[in-house]
């Protein structure tokens, strides 16, 4: 059977992992267990009314025979994956009474803008519901269809928007591309308290497992593995090697952790971003447009810059790179008119704007700056300017001339990809250093 999970938290508190983490312990107990990774899956951040992180999780429950592949642990309680799980003696009544104990603790309800919800369904489905949600706007009924139509169940809670995540999360493939997440947990004494974790000790992790991402901002000194939220979390490590992830969590110096649980991922996949021509973009998608610069970058006095592209259509799109993207601001500074990028990001509305989360430079125009003033033929000394426009002059002979010594411009950038720093990184941006095994240049 798969459970998914969604929108339980608030901007005040609360994670939908954390309580996939409870519940899951609390099956374990009952004699229950997961016969797969759990899954961390992260929609379209445009979407307007998400989640704080808008995230959501879904499992693969079954009766527990064995197991070897540890995937967590509860205090001294270790949790094993058991592949080989049966899939029936599985007791609904009893998952939905122990999910709801779970939720009634810990799920944000008061909260307005938290709508939970939870689907139950016997097997995973085509995974195209998956592809919309992740890249577009889905609406509640959408979801529901879908559910009806396997056969499965669902409960929601007040507006139950939160049935689009879950069952987004169950119709993900995980044959796409995947990373893995190991979250570590706070003792609830601890939640709402400043978080201790040491980061000497994430910068030694980062430096030694070279197969994790998106830990420490060097440049910005930002601990990236650190949520910036009260939540339940205590760090979470994002990696590509799941065996590597229990020793990471080892070399973390931190307050004391009541458990951890890892979790497959479509977090760093650029999953959200589709190839688009402009003319074809609507607000609060995720895109990829080819085009060439067509206005030079201009800094606002909050430190946004903004230039517009044109594609092989002639349309045109403005495009930002915010304040918080700190120095990739400088590189698209030094973008020319005519340079042709790839850009990759979300849609703002009014006007559309594409929010950049990072550009592949594909060709640099050549520019050509005055380097100093032309040297006399007849005395080979350097003319003087005669002012604004008005050419050169010979102090010695009096030739003339309008044409000064011209040099090409270092662009001081190169053919390739550009990525915002880790402190503003999306969840869902696949990082270069992922991409380097298939950078296309
Ligand atoms: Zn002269």
């Amino acid at each position: 059977m798969w459970i998914g999970l969604d929108d339980t938290d608030s901007k005040d508190g609360g994670c939908t992992t954390f309580i996939c983490f409870e519940f899951v312990y609390r099956l374990y107990q009952k004699g229950y267990c997961l016969r797969s990774y759990p899954r961390l899956i992260r929609l379209n951040p445009q979407v307007p009314w998400k989640t704080r992180g808008n995230g959501a999780v879904a499992f693969h429950i079954g009766k527990r025979k064995g197991g070897k592949i540890l995937f967590g642990r509860k205090n001294d309680y270790s949790l094993y994956l058991d592949p080989d799980a049966s899939s029936k003696e599985i007791d609904e009544k009893e998952i939905i009474s122990l999910l709801k104990e779970v939720l009634n603790k810990y799920a944000e309800v008061e909260s307005e803008d938290t709508n939970p919800a939870f689907v139950f369904v016997s097997q995973t489905f085509s995974d195209n519901f998956y592809k919309k949600a992740v890249h577009e706007l889905v609406t509640i009924n959408e979801a529901i269809e879908i559910i009806k139509h396997e056969k499965g169940s669902y409960f929601l809670i007040k507006n139950g928007r939160g049935v689009i995540g879950a069952t987004a999360a169950i119709s993900w493939d995980q044959k796409r591309d995947h990373t893995f997440e190991l979250i570590s947990y706070r003792d609830e004494a601890r939640w709402k308290t400043p978080r201790y974790v040491a980061e000497e000790s994430v910068k030694k992790m980062d430096d030694q497992v070279s197969s994790t991402f998106d830990n420490y901002d060097y440049e910005n000194r930002y601990n990236s593995i650190v949520p910036h939220s009260p939540c339940p979390i205590l760090f979470g490590i994002r990696g590509d090697d799941v065996s590597m992830l229990p020793l990471c969590q080892k070399m973390i110096q931190s307050e004391q952790s009541i458990g951890w649980m890892i979790y497959i991922s479509n977090q760093g996949t650029d999953d959200h971003v589709k190839m688009k021509n402009i003319s074809m973009i609507e607000p609060f998608q995720s895109v990829i447009v080819q085009g060439n610069v067509s206005s030079i970058p201009s800094r606002t006095k909050g430190g946004h810059i903004f230039f517009k592209i044109k594609d092989n259509n002639g349309d045109y799109i403005d495009c930002a790179a915010y304040e918080p993207t700190k120095e990739f601001r400088k590189v698209i500074e030094r973008l020319h008119i005519g340079d042709y990028l790839e850009v990759y990001g979300g849609i703002r509305e009014e006007p559309l704007t594409i929010n950049i989360e990072k550009i592949r430079i594909i060709d640099l125009v050549e520019v050509f700056e005055k380097s100093e003033n032309p040297l006399c033929p007849v005395c080979n000394k350097h003319m003087k300017s005669r002012g604004n426009n008005q050419g050169y002059k010979c102090k010695a002979c009096k030739t003339l001339s309008n044409e000064p010594v011209i040099k090409r411009k270092d662009r001081e950038l190169s053919i390739g990809f550009y990525e915002v720093p880790v402190c503003a990184r999306r969840h869902l941006s696949k990082p270069l250093k992922r991409m380097k095994t298939e950078i296309r240049l």
